[in-house]
Order: structure tokens, then sequence, then C-alpha cells
């Protein structure tokens, strides 16, 4: 049956009165197929990092925008069960770690009876995504982006459709569309995801009780933070990773060395080089099944109470309409873009997590912001090399550019200035000095190639080191600069310093 399709000025007008005022009995009888059309210079799909930034952006540019979003809730992935529930459950696991472990005491802050409320803990995390998530569509009404709720089908080169639950459904009739579906949690073959004992870092994020024991699959940067999680509220947690590293890609060699030990000393248990063959469920114990990736007779069995599957992500682009308009996707399942975001079809572009490129918040921002000035005419240029990663353990991993394999590799000489949080005023006064700085810089140029921090701040401090790789600095530049004193940016300086001229001050 042909959906009956009417005209609406603005969204906020609810399909089911405009079928009553408009069409009476009638319409009511067609309720569940009607449709409704608006017009747009830019539809975008999904509101994660990526389509929210880009949808404002696009609005504050004076284009027409509209926002599709299937989830009940704005900001995708990174808000409701990614970076920022994460983020909220390490810092006050790390709180209760301090607390419980006597750091606080050897500080001469004696807590007595430190008791864990699993409940109200969750709450401040739940509260922190309700608060951010209730941001962006606070965001999209002072930028005048229309959202519209439903599943996001692109239904020809410029027109896309939200199918609703309810069997409804509203036409746009747009000159751009933006694909920002993002991604999902990869399964694995044989393991079914319950997110109860079996989770997933979704499931990980709202485990109902600590497990006396956790095992992970995939000691890369999702499993290390949720296993640091758990292992800081009393959980034994093991790792199982493929790899002979943990930190997953990107991470420089001696830091994945570094920061292996120094999670050991924490209490993780790694078993590397390692492949989880299969898992069964008996009782209320997982066994999970192991073997040595180069010898397949070395095979083991781990137990425990929750198996947490953390084997990476894959783009989604489930129902989307991409075979439909001969948009086809590479073997990962990504969406082929060119340097300005546009598929085969030039007015329909993509970003974020379900294209090429790391699958990280600020990347899809990044994109987000530069496709839709693209849109609009503007250059388009995003240098992947000065994307910065971080692992937020304590202490943090970050890091941008370059690693010392990867200038091995391509044959560049290269200096390393090398400096640890233990000579560091700041880190020393704070009893925080794990770790260190490492700055590889160009040997005939000081260029600054890579900046690779293990410490607890170096999320924050590899934002300077990003902006001095962005504007092309030499390692002396940002030795040059004067630092505020005492501060972890210090080491950073230092290590700066080493590079450029073989010497710190303070070690
Ligand atoms: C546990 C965890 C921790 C993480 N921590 C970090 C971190 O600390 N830092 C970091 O940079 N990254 C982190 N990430 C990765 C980060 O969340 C993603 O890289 C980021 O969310 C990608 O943004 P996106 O906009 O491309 O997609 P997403 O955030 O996945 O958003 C896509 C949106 O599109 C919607 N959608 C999909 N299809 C349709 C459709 N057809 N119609 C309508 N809507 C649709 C989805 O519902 C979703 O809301 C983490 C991820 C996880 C799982």
């Amino acid at each position: 049956m042909q959906s009956a399709i009417w005209n609406v000025v603005s969204s906020s007008v609810k399909p089911s009165n405009l079928i009553r005022c408009n069409k009476g009995a009638l319409a009511v009888f067609h309720h569940r197929h009607y449709s409704t059309t608006h017009d747009a210079d830019l539809v975008v799909i999904g509101s994660g990092p990526g389509g929210y930034v880009a949808a404002i952006k696009a609005a504050q540019l004076g284009l027409k925008t509209v926002c599709i979003e299937k989830e009940p809730t704005l900001g995708g992935t990174c808000l409701n069960v990614g970076c920022i529930p994460s983020k909220a459950l390490l810092n006050n696991s790390h709180f209760y770690h301090m607390a419980h472990s006597g750091d606080l005491a050897s500080r001469g802050i004696s807590v007595e009876n430190v008791k864990l409320d699993l409940e109200k803990f969750m709450g401040q995390k739940v509260n922190a995504v309700k608060a951010l998530t209730g941001g962006i569509a606070q965001l999209f009404k002072k930028n005048k982006v229309t959202l519209i709720s439903g599943h996001g089908k692109i239904t020809g080169n410029n027109q896309v459709t939200a199918l609703k639950p309810d069997g409804s459904s509203e036409v746009v009739n747009t000159k751009n569309i933006l694909i920002a579906t993002g991604s999902e949690v990869t399964p694995f073959p044989g393991i079914e995801i319950d997110e109860e004992q079996i989770v997933s870092s979704t499931g990980a994020l709202s485990l109902k009780e600590v497990p006396k024991r956790l095992v992970v699959i995939g000691a890369g940067v999702i499993g290390l933070e949720l296993g640091s999680v758990w292992s800081r509220l009393g959980a034994d947690v093991t790792a199982v990773e493929f790899l002979n590293s943990i930190g997953g890609v990107g991470i420089d060699g001696e830091v994945a060395k570094s920061f292996q030990k120094i999670l050991t000393k924490q209490g993780l248990k790694f078993k590397l080089g390692t492949k989880v063959t299969g898992a069964q469920k008996s009782g209320g114990i997982i066994k999970v099944s192991i073997e040595d990736v180069k010898n397949p007779d070395k095979k083991e069995e781990l137990e425990c109470e929750v198996l947490l599957v953390c084997v990476g992500r894959r783009p989604y682009t489930e129902n989307l309409g991409l075979e439909e308009m001969g948009i086809e996707r590479d073997q990962r399942g990504r969406i082929p873009v060119n340097s300005h975001f546009q598929t085969v079809i030039p007015n329909i572009h993509a970003i974020g997590d379900c294209i090429h490129g790391p699958m990280l918040a600020h990347k899809a921002e990044d994109e987000g912001i530069v496709c839709v000035e693209g849109i609009k005419g503007g250059p388009v240029h995003i240098d992947y090399n000065c994307v910065p990663s971080v692992i937020y353990t304590h202490p943090e991993v970050g890091w941008v550019g370059r690693t010392e394999e990867d200038l091995k590799s391509e044959g560049i000489d290269y200096k390393i200035g090398k400096f640890p949080f233990m000579a560091n005023s700041r880190a020393k006064t704070n009893n925080d000095t794990d770790g260190f700085v490492k700055v590889l810089s160009d040997k005939a140029t000081d260029r600054i190639l890579g900046t690779h921090i293990i410490g607890s701040t170096a999320g924050e401090l590899i934002n300077e080191a990003v902006l001095a790789q962005e504007y092309g600095a030499s390692a002396e530049d940002i030795a040059r600069v004067c630092h505020a004193h005492p501060t972890c940016a210090e080491a950073l300086r230092e290590a700066n310093l080493a590079a450029y001229f073989g010497k710190p001050i303070n070690f």
C-alpha cells in the first residue's frame, strides 16, 4: 500500500496529531503507513560524536540540518556505552582503590571500613551520561538542528527516510546526506554474549556485582580500561591476548612493555601470545579454553564468573540502504570515502567509526567538522598522524605520531629524548611517579615525529604534543617554551630538551 505523504513545516508537530487534525478517520486507519516529509540541506544519520558535532557545525554554517537517531538518547556509543561511562567508572574505581589499598593511609589519611556501594557507584556514571546526552538535545535546540527519532535509511540520492518502531516513517528530502552510523561490538565466533555472565564492553559497564574472577578476551584499550576498573574493585582479572604485547594498535613497544609491568604490579594477569578457543557456561562459572598461538598443543582452561569479550568493534551500517544505492563496503565493512568524505555518490558523505581510520570519538568529531565545511565549499584536511590516542588506566598512556618501530621500519634517522616522572617535581610531590615521556625527533631537522607518554596525566599532556606536532614544531621549540612549575608538563619539556640537546636538566 502506498504511504500517504503530507508536507509538514516543523518536525515538532506530532505526526499523530497531524493525522487526526487533517485527515480524520481515514488517516487514522492508515496510521502505521503514513509518512511526513521535510526539506533539508543536510541530513545526518546518527548522533554520536561524529554526527552530532557535524550537525551542529552544519547548522552554524547556515545549512538547514536534520539529524536522525534511532536510539532514545543522543551521543552514540561514546556518550552512552563508551568513552563517558567508562571514564566515570575509571575515575571512581581509582578513588576506591586509593582508599582501599592503603594508598591514602600511606599519605596520612586514614579511612576505615572502606566499602563499595556499587549501586551508588554506578549511579554517578548514569548521572554523567544523562547530563551529557541531555546536553546534546539542548545544543540541537540552541543551534536549530531538527532531530528526528527513527532508523535512518537512504531511499534516494537526495532522500532519507526515518523508520519508526510503530511502522510509520518520515521522509526528508535533502541536498546532502552524512552517514555517521558508527560501530558495534565485534562478536567472538562461538561465544554468545548474554550481557550478564558473558559480556561485551556494554555489559561490563553495568555489572550488578563485582565478579570474583574476570577473564578479558583482548588486552587492547577497552579491555585494559574495563579490566582495570573491575580489578580495582576487587576482581581477579586475567587478560588473554593473541598478540605478544598489550595496548592495541599504535602503542610504542617500549611503552607497552613498561605498561604491562605496571599493570602486573597492580594485580592484573596477562596471557599473551594466547588465543581463546571457546567458552562454556556451567552453573555460575564459565570455563574458557585457551591455547598458545605458537604451540597449539599447549592448552589451558581458565575459570571465571564473568567473561568480557573485547576483541574490537566493527562498522555499523545495518539497513542503511547502501546496497540499494550501490554504495559498496570494503572487506572490513567500512564505507569507502575520498579525501572529502564523499562516497561514490558525491552528495552522500560518511565519517567516524563507519569509515577507515582509528575508531576514536575525537577523530569522528574532527571528520564531522571538516566534512561539513567541505560541503560549504571550504578546504577539507585531516592529518591522521596528529590524531592522539589515550588509554585511561592508571597511569594513563597517551601517544601521537610515529612509534620507534614505525621509524625503524620506515628507515628514518631519529633521536630519542626521555624523561622519567620519578624525576619530575609534581609527580614526586603527588607520590605518583610511574612512567616516562619519550619524544622521537628527526635526527637531521629536530622536527618532532612522535610523543609517547605513560604517566598519570598522560591524557592531558598529550594535547601539548599534538599541538606541537600539528604546527611542525621541533624538540627545541618545546624545550624553549616556558612551562609552569611544578607541573607534570615539565617532564614533556625535559624529554624534548633531551631529544634536541642530548641532556635534560633534572635527571
Ligand atoms: C567502552 C568504550 C570506551 C571508549 N572510550 C573511548 C575514549 O575514551 N576515547 C575515544 O576517543 N573513543 C572511545 N571509544 C570509541 C568511541 O566511542 C567511538 O570511536 C565513537 O563513539 C565513534 O563515533 P561515531 O559518531 O562515529 O559513532 P557512534 O558513537 O557509534 O554513533 C553512531 C550513532 O548512530 C546511530 N545510528 C546508527 N545507525 C543508524 C541509523 N540507520 N539511523 C539512525 N541512527 C543510527 C547509533 O544509534 C549511534 O547513536 C570507546 C568505545 C567504547 C565501546
